[in-house]
Formats: C-alpha cells, sequence, structure tokens
C-alpha cells in the first residue's frame, strides 16, 4: 500500500482541546495508508500562564513549515488581557496565515440529536475569518471613554477571494450558493453584495440567492434542507455556524477548517468547553471530523479514501442511538466514543 507522508502541527490547548484531539491522533494512527508525524507545539491560555505568551514566535513557525495544522480548542475563561478580552491565538493564527475562509460544514448524522428531529441537514456556511466586524479586535480600549467602536472591515480583494473560494465549492456539492448579508442597512455589507454580484457572473453554473442575516438565523430553523453553500462575514459567520451547530445536536457534533492559499488550520468549530473540560464527557466527532476535512483537503487519492472512511465509520456509529456522548443525552465519556470510531474504521 502507498502511504501518504505528511508533517502535522497539532495545537491542543486549553480545556477539552487536549482531550478531542487525542481522539484525532487515534484515528490517524488507525488509518494504515497515512504515514503523519504529529508534533505538539504549545500555544493557548494556558502557554501564557506558564511563558507569558499565548501564541510562541516557534508556534508560528512550525505552523508556517507544516503540511497542515490540527489544533483542539483555546481560552481560559478568567484569564484576560488587560482590557477584558479573552486570549484568542486561534484567531490570531487565522490573521496571520491568511485563513480567509472558515468552512463550517453542518450534517445530520442521526435525526434523533436534532432538537428539530431532521434527518435532511447538510449544508456548509463558509465565514469570512480574517475582516469584517473582527477587523479592529485588536485595538486599544480606551477605558475611560463613553464611546466605543468595532468597524466592519469589508475589502474588495478580500470578499473577492472569498467568494470565489465559495463558488468553487459550491461547484463540488449541489451547485446552489446562499450570501448571507445586511445590505439592506450597512453600506459595507450593499459593497459585499456588490462583489458577490460581479464575481458570481463567472459562474454560471451555479445558482444564487441572497438572504438578509436576520431572516436566515430564522430559515436555519424553520427549513434548514433548503441550503447547499452559504457564504458570510466574520461576526454573522461566528453566530450562525453556532446556530447550525445547534440543529444538529450540538457543538461537539461541529467540524471546521480555516483555509487559506497556503496554510489550512482544522479544529472542532466549539472552544475549550471549561464547564466539562477533565471529566471526559467532550464529544470527539466535531475533531474526528475535522481531520476527515484535513485529508479531502490534502487531495491525495489514498488521503480521500481515508476520510471517506472516517466519515463512513462515524456514520455507522452515530446510527446507532445508545452510541451517545452527554451532549447528545448519552453516557459515553470521549474514549468510549473514540474507540467505537476506531473500531469501526
Ligand atoms: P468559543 O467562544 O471559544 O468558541 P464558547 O464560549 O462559545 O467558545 P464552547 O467552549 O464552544 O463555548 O462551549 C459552548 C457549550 O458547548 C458548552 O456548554 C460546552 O460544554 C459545549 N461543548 C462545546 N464543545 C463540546 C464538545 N466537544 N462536547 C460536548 N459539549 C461541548
Amino acid at each position: 500500500m502507498l502511504m501518504v507522508k505528511k508533517q502535522i502541527v497539532m495545537l491542543p490547548g486549553d480545556g477539552i482541546g487536549p482531550e478531542v484531539l487525542a481522539a484525532a491522533e487515534a484515528v490517524i494512527r488507525a488509518l494504515p495508508e497515512l504515514d503523519f508525524t504529529l508534533v505538539e507545539h504549545p500555544c493557548g491560555a494556558g502557554e501564557y500562564l506558564r511563558n507569558g505568551d499565548p501564541l510562541p514566535a516557534a508556534t508560528i513557525e512550525a505552523c508556517r513549515k507544516a503540511d497542515a495544522i490540527l489544533l483542539g480548542a483555546m481560552g481560559i475563561p478568567d484569564v484576560r488581557w488587560a482590557d477584558g478580552r479573552e486570549m484568542a491565538p486561534q484567531i490570531d493564527i487565522r490573521e496571520i496565515l491568511g485563513l480567509y475562509a472558515g468552512v463550517r460544514p453542518t450534517k445530520t448524522y442521526n435525526a434523533a440529536h436534532s432538537p428539530l428531529k431532521q434527518s435532511t441537514i447538510d449544508y456548509v456556511l463558509v465565514r469570512e475569518s480574517t475582516e469584517g466586524l473582527f477587523s479592529t479586535r485588536l485595538r486599544p480600549r480606551d477605558k475611560t471613554a463613553n464611546e466605543v467602536r468595532d468597524e466592519m472591515l469589508v475589502t474588495r480583494a478580500g470578499s473577492e477571494r472569498l467568494f470565489h473560494f465559495s463558488f468553487r465549492l459550491a461547484q463540488t456539492r449541489r451547485r446552489k450558493l446562499t450570501l448571507v448579508d445586511k445590505a439592506n442597512v450597512l453600506p459595507s455589507m450593499a459593497f459585499f453584495r456588490e462583489i458577490f454580484d460581479e464575481v458570481a457572473k463567472q459562474y454560471p453554473d451555479v445558482e444564487t440567492e441572497r438572504i438578509y442575516v436576520d431572516a436566515m438565523a430564522l430559515y436555519l430553523v424553520q427549513r434548514p434542507e433548503r441550503f447547499d453553500v452559504m457564504v458570510t462575514e466574520n461576526m454573522f459567520g461566528d453566530i450562525l455556524s453556532d446556530l447550525a451547530a445547534a440543529t444538529v445536536g450540538g457543538m461537539g457534533m461541529a467540524p471546521s477548517a480555516d483555509i487559506g492559499d497556503h496554510h489550512a488550520v482544522f479544529q472542532p468549530a466549539h472552544g475549550s468547553a471549561p464547564d466539562i473540560a477533565g471529566q471526559g464527557k467532550a464529544n470527539p466527532v466535531a475533531t474526528i471530523l475535522s481531520v476527515a476535512m484535513m485529508l479531502e483537503w490534502f487531495g491525495e487519492a489514498e488521503c480521500i479514501t481515508a476520510a471517506k472512511k472516517i466519515r463512513s465509520a462515524v456514520e455507522r456509529v452515530l446510527t446507532d442511538p445508545n452510541h451517545a456522548t452527554p451532549d447528545l443525552r448519552g453516557s459515553l465519556k470521549t474514549n468510549e466514543m473514540t474507540d467505537l470510531i476506531v473500531s469501526a474504521l
């Protein structure tokens, strides 16, 4: 058998991050076609407590050299910068490596996990990840001021690359792309829509529609089955992707990829979940599905086959209603769910 060699940087981070990355490692080790070197690097609020920097330069350097990065979760609630913000090296990495496309797939594996009891949810939200309403997040705040502003940054170059990415993704699926914006109120969003309309002309094979973000929140609950690929700005995507995750069982079911032109980070869409950290309660499925996304992004035939095996193993395991972690109203521990998926592989 031909074995694919890759260098993967692992950033376990904080809270449940190390617990779910252990599941990712177990799955990678169970696939004989993968000869992956997995090297851990420090990053996160815990690293700040240890050495004074949540994202050491050596970690960034290792990320630049790696074939891909697998990230657990970052953040400890009471470890904050002086202005009150939580440390978010996972967002810094997106900006440093130019990972502009936040790819958030939402899919039902078992209708019983969905509060909507929907078995037909299968769409991908693409969230712009380097500008939008997060653009001024690092601006120092004057604590004496009675007015604070955050700016919504929309650039032509940033939007064009995002839309091209989204149209190309739509071409690999059901050829339908929905723009989610607030073009009826915000000038930045009207600009965003104009650029979308221009780029759309280059993809006549993809059907397009435009929906305001408030209506989208409604439709994701009322009629999620009608969507395939959606694209939106950073903050709207942040909010809608958590809503989307809830419709298929919660954050433990939501994988993600942050993709740029040269690098990519794969991680569960959830945070460090301090409420359940260290208790073996974390659902590892989001992380395991993120590994499948990484393999698909690599693109080699062996990787695509391995990704298919992971997806099929997850599907088979989750079909059984007894196979559920506490977030899915079951009692399996993180390692028990991981073992079931590894056995199914
Ligand atoms: P962030 O802002 O860093 O994305 P957050 O504050 O939005 O994080 P999460 O850490 O994602 O929050 O947790 C939100 C809820 O989802 C918590 O109740 C947490 O326990 C739950 N949760 C998150 N991830 C998992 C998981 N893998 N398995 C089970 N429950 C999870």
